[in-house]
């Protein structure tokens, strides 16, 4: 028997835009105190859930998140897991995606609601988008289906779509519709009902454990491939001291330049240990290693496809299995299947 109220959400002010306010002194913006959201938000107290929250101090503008800050945000669910039946954290938009790829990662077994929301326009401004992706974020962090959670999934609720965290990416800096999942349909939309979309949420395996992975190396690299690419810089990437794993961001369907010298190096690095991973840039669609001579011999000299995975997904998974095995072979093995539904 839980008292008063049946159901009982966390929610984790990390920083970012939503929860900022004017000062009335001098205009500008500044974080709220979390433990009078409900002065800010009212509707929160028509929901009748038990609504407690945690926060960051001092908050963090998204951009100064790191691996450090995504253990502490799973440590925090880690240690109230039992307590709460969902879970909401607060974040500022532009690292959003890295986060919630992260954190998918970390939870093994996850069976509870980890939704991430932000707004474009602080809390305190009257046009915000902070307050409806709030209470959405939470009604969805709260809905249950015979008694288990909707989506017991890291996802990300943005303007009125629900998407799985790891697929995500931030596609504007303006407008309030700022997420999009290129390669995987949402969970949920949101429209006078909250429609989920049970064929595509992922469920915890029965009698499996909560768990949480937390460690990192990020001895890592993205290289952005582009025509004219220079040798120096890519040597200058490739032969990084201590560089692990690097992910190639290549054109179309994973393809970049057949320069002898560019395969050269890439190959290099690999007979010396590294891991490379091919990504597109393309803001949809997959890498489909050997269907082009130009990624044929980057197959052939050990690189691996990162198929559809996004950016975001791909560097936190990079280094969330570097920080987890030493083997290369286990991590090339595990960089070709889906942990979290990264990938299809
Ligand atoms: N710079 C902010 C951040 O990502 C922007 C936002 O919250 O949307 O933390």
């Amino acid at each position: 028997m839980r008292g008063k109220y049946e159901i009982s959400l966390l929610i984790i002010y990390t920083g970012g835009t939503i929860g900022m306010v004017q000062d009335p002194e001098n205009g500008s913006l500044v974080p709220i105190d979390f433990r009078y959201i409900s002065d800010h938000v009212p509707e929160l107290r028509k929901f009748g859930y038990s609504l407690h929250s945690i926060s960051f101090d001092p908050v963090k503008d998204s951009s100064n998140i790191d691996p450090q800050v995504w253990i502490k945000i799973a440590e925090i669910i880690e240690d109230n897991y039992e307590r709460f039946d969902g879970f909401v954290v607060l974040h500022g938009t532009d690292t959003m995606a890295y986060t919630a790829s992260a954190l998918s990662y970390m939870f093994e077994n996850l069976g509870k609601p980890v939704i991430l929301t932000g707004s474009q326009l602080p809390i305190g401004l009257l046009r915000t988008d902070g307050k409806e992706n709030l209470i959405t974020a939470i009604e969805i962090a709260a809905a249950k289906e015979k008694g288990l959670p909707s989506v017991p999934e890291v996802c990300i609720c943005f303007d009125n779509k629900l998407v799985r965290g790891n697929r995500t990416t931030k596609m504007s800096a303006e407008h309030f519709d700022a997420f999009y999942s290129p390669n995987y349909p949402p969970l949920a939309e949101v429209g006078l009902h909250i429609k989920y979309f049970s064929g595509v949420i992922r469920h915890p395996e029965p009698d499996k454990k909560f768990t949480v992975q937390k460690a990192f190396d990020n001895n890592v690299a993205i290289l952005k491939i582009f025509p004219g690419i220079n040798r120096k810089l890519v040597q200058a990437i490739t032969r990084t001291e201590g560089l692990r794993g690097l992910i190639i961001e290549t054109f179309g369907s994973g393809n970049a330049p057949t320069y002898q010298w560019f395969l050269d190096d890439l190959k290099n690095f690999i007979d010396n240990g590294g891991i490379i991973l091919n990504v597109t840039q393309c803001h949809g669609g997959s890498v489909e290693m050997g269907l082009y001579e130009t990624s044929r011999q980057m197959l052939a000299a050990g690189v691996v496809s990162g198929k559809d995975i996004t950016s975001e997904a791909s560097v936190t998974k990079l280094m969330h299995l570097l920080g987890r095995y030493q083997s290369n072979d286990k991590v090339v093995e595990a960089l070709g299947r889906s942990l979290a539904g990264e990938i299809s």
